[in-house]
């Protein structure tokens, strides 16, 4: 079976890949798994960019098929902030109650329909021969006014969805995983590789 590398340490991340990529034929390992070392400097000014420079390093270091997701959180009000810095947002040692308050506390004032905002997933797939192939998906929604919910990770307590009338942080992970920007650009990419193989 062909090997595929996830140029990530985030287990969590690891077990949802493995899920939504077990029918394509691939044998699917972490870099650790696979024995694979690298420093990877993520100064790519997009998320695009900064997935593909994460798999170009692990496809060279191993000379198998490697993938790399990047992703955010985009606020309109904010001009797209915290955007490719939302791990690094106010430091990376910064709890996500005190960044998701901050949020909030700087929409202060901004109306319902300003307060548009969207996660975004880039997913990167590097093949052996430098073939390269990306994929970007988004989940839309609108940053609420207070911290709500147990579920999920990171800036989901302040992801208001209307549709729902709840956050991200407050539906269950089948029903994140169906609408997400990772899970839909995994499954753009679960497709892709399933015809490549
Ligand atoms: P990375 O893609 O692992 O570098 O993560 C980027 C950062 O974006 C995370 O640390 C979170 O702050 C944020 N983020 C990305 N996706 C989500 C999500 O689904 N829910 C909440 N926060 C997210």
């Amino acid at each position: 079976m062909n090997r595929l590398i996830f140029a990530t340490g985030n287990m969590d991340k690891l077990r949802e890949i493995k899920e939504i990529l077990a029918d394509t034929g691939y044998d699917i390992l972490s870099m650790k798994e696979a024995g694979i070392n690298v420093d990877i400097v993520e100064d790519g000014k997009t998320f695009e960019e900064n997935a593909l420079i994460k798999a170009r390093a692990v496809a060279k270091a191993s000379g198998s098929l490697a993938l790399a997701d990047d992703s955010g959180l985009e606020i309109d009000a904010l001009g797209g902030e915290p955007g490719i810095y939302s791990a690094r947002y106010m430091g990376e040692d910064t709890s996500y109650d005190t960044k998701n308050q901050n949020l909030i506390d700087r929409l202060d004032g901004v109306a319902d329909e300003e307060r548009t905002a969207r996660f975004v997933c880039a997913m990167a797939a590097v093949f052996p021969d430098g073939t390269e192939k990306t994929f970007v998906k988004t989940m839309e929604g609108r940053i609420g006014y207070k911290i709500a919910g147990e579920n999920g990770f990171g800036y989901d307590p302040i992801f208001f969805l209307p549709e729902y009338g709840k956050t991200s942080a407050e539906i269950s992970p089948e029903e994140k995983n169906a609408i997400s920007h990772r899970g839909k650009a995994l499954r753009a990419l679960a497709e892709y590789l399933s015809g490549n193989n």
